[in-house]
């Protein structure tokens, strides 16, 4: 199966071999040559040990548990410029679902093939002398498109949980399907799934939304008994029947929604954000007597607050779990142009931020498409856009202004301190109602004004944006509280 393999990795193939060690190609990258794709990064097994390997590669570092020796190469291209080398390695005992007790290497490549997840990560390949090392049958698995555990599955995710994910994630990623006896053990040991860090969760969760099949994936993960240990609030919105605008139930239209941004191929917070935007309508369905159809008043609110709530457990960035709950909190966004003024426009922008208002309107799409709808964009929402774009071309944050922090420092004749922030805020207020007033005249004269008010004035008036949302966010959540009796 001659396979082309670049040159960089070729020449730390022979410069082992050279020095007398074996080395081979294995795991994801042999797996992507017999595929016919090319691989993401490359990784390299050997019988040499880590110090032997840092003796021959004086350019080498060497800084993990694991024996992995990072060889640095000359290449431009990015998935070449570090080369992992690492010993082959038996894993002895695993007494916590995670990772073995202690590292072996050995000297065995075929010790190294059987620790390894699946078949078809299980297989090496020596390109000098185009030999394949495949003990399990991987090729074959990858022919039929087959994720297979490698020995008995049951006891491989014991071994280490993850394992499960990942065979999930790989499904995904490379349309695989899980072969039979690997998934009833996933079935089986499902709750082991506990046991892995939330970092490692995370990981692969990430991987199987930004997917080109997440849909599927989550489904799988949900009937194999994995999500209720990761997102459990997303199974609330199993045969949560919704009104009479929705065909599908919540948990459906929210997986409906997130394979849309997949196909659209939209960027992971839009993914994200469509995954978990109605995660707050189970604990918000009220059944209307006068409608005769249920509501879900409130559901973004409580959806932004679980948002940050189940990304935070998972470890997300702080900045994914920022973007992603403020997609969820205002995903109702009003839209309706014959009745909205550009006023209303410019305080959603503010609201979402600049920056993320095309996702947000992304978001809506998926939205739409995953209640079952037809049309992706009427004319209505189009209109709406249109809107968007003018509101765009008008002042909306406080760095748009035509005025800044140093001047109003010299007109408060004090500072910088939190009154300059309420001034400049304040001033925003005024300029998200009128453009117009965007000069650097007004503004001054404005603010010389406000620097004359009592400081308690000055902070209403300069966090009156902020504090009204925050206000009508605790009231719409204490009303909620209320009907559902708990406090
Ligand atoms: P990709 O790079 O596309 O994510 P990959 O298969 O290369 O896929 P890596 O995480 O890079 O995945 O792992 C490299 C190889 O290490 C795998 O192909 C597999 O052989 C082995 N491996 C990784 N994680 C595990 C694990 N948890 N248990 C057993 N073997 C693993
Ligand atoms: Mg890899």
């Amino acid at each position: 199966m001659k396979k082309d393999v670049p040159s960089e990795i070729l020449n730390v193939l022979s410069t082992l071999e050279e020095k007398g060690f074996a080395a081979y190609l294995v795991g994801g990258c042999v797996r992507d040559l017999i595929r016919g794709k090319t691989p993401k990064d490359w990784d390299v097994t050997t019988d040499a040990t880590p110090e032997e390997i840092q003796s021959v590669f004086p350019d080498s570092f060497y800084e993990n548990d694991f024996g992995t020796v990072g060889v640095k190469t000359e290449s431009e291209d990015p998935t070449l410029k570090v080369v992992e080398i690492t010993p082959y390695r038996v894993e002895s005992t695993y007494s916590n679902a995670r990772h073995p007790d202690e590292v072996t290497f050995s000297k065995n490549l075929e010790d190294d093939l059987k620790r390894r997840d699946f078949t078809m990560n299980a297989i090496a390949y020596s390109p000098k002398n185009d030999l394949v090392v495949d003990p399990y049958g991987g090729e074959e698995a990858i022919r039929l498109k087959r994720i297979i555990a490698v020995g008995n599955a049951q006891e491989r995710f014991s071994e280490d949980a993850l394992r499960m994910l990942r065979a999930i994630r790989l499904a995904a990623e490379l349309n695989f399907a899980i072969e039979s006896e690997t998934a009833a053990a996933i079935a089986a040991s499902a709750p082991l799934i506990t046991k892995v860090s939330a970092e490692r969760v995370r990981d692969e969760l990430s991987r199987i939304v930004a997917s080109p099949t997440p849909m599927q994936a989550v489904f799988l993960a949900q009937r194999l008994g994995l999500l209720t240990h990761i997102i459990p609030e997303l199974e609330e919105g199993i045969n949560c029947e919704q009104n009479q605008a929705h065909s599908y139930d919540v948990f459906e239209h929210l997986l409906r929604s997130l394979q849309h941004a997949a196909d659209k191929e939209y960027s992971f917070h839009v993914r994200l954000s469509a995954l978990l935007h109605d995660v707050g309508k189970p604990a918000s369905r009220r059944y209307d007597d006068e409608k005769k159809d249920y509501t879900f008043y409130g559901h973004e609110v409580i959806g932004a607050r679980m948002t940050k709530k189940i990304l935070t457990r998972l470890k997300f960035s702080t900045e994914t779990i920022d973007v992603v709950e403020r997609l969820v909190r205002w995903h109702m966004f009003f839209s309706d142009p014959d009745q909205i003024t550009l006023s209303a426009v410019r305080r959603m922008i503010r609201n979402v931020g600049v920056d993320h208002i095309q996702e947000l309107l992304e978001l809506r799409t998926c939205d739409r498409i995953g209640t079952g709808r037809p049309k992706e964009q009427p004319f209505r929402f189009r209109k709406y856009k249109s809107m968007v774009d003018e509101a765009l071309r008008d002042p909306i944050s406080v760095g748009m202004l035509k005025i800044d922090g140093t001047h109003v420092i010299e007109i408060l004749g004090s500072g910088p301190g939190p009154k300059v922030g309420w001034i400049l805020h304040a001033l925003l207020e005024e300029v998200l109602d009128d453009p117009t007033r965007n000069t650097h005249e007004y503004l001054s004269s404005r603010a010389e004004t406000l620097a004359q008010l009592p400081p308690e004035e000055l902070q209403t008036l300069g966090e009156q944006g902020r504090s009204r949302r925050e206000e009508e966010d605790t009231k719409e959540v204490e009303a909620l509280r209320k009907k559902h009796h708990v406090t």
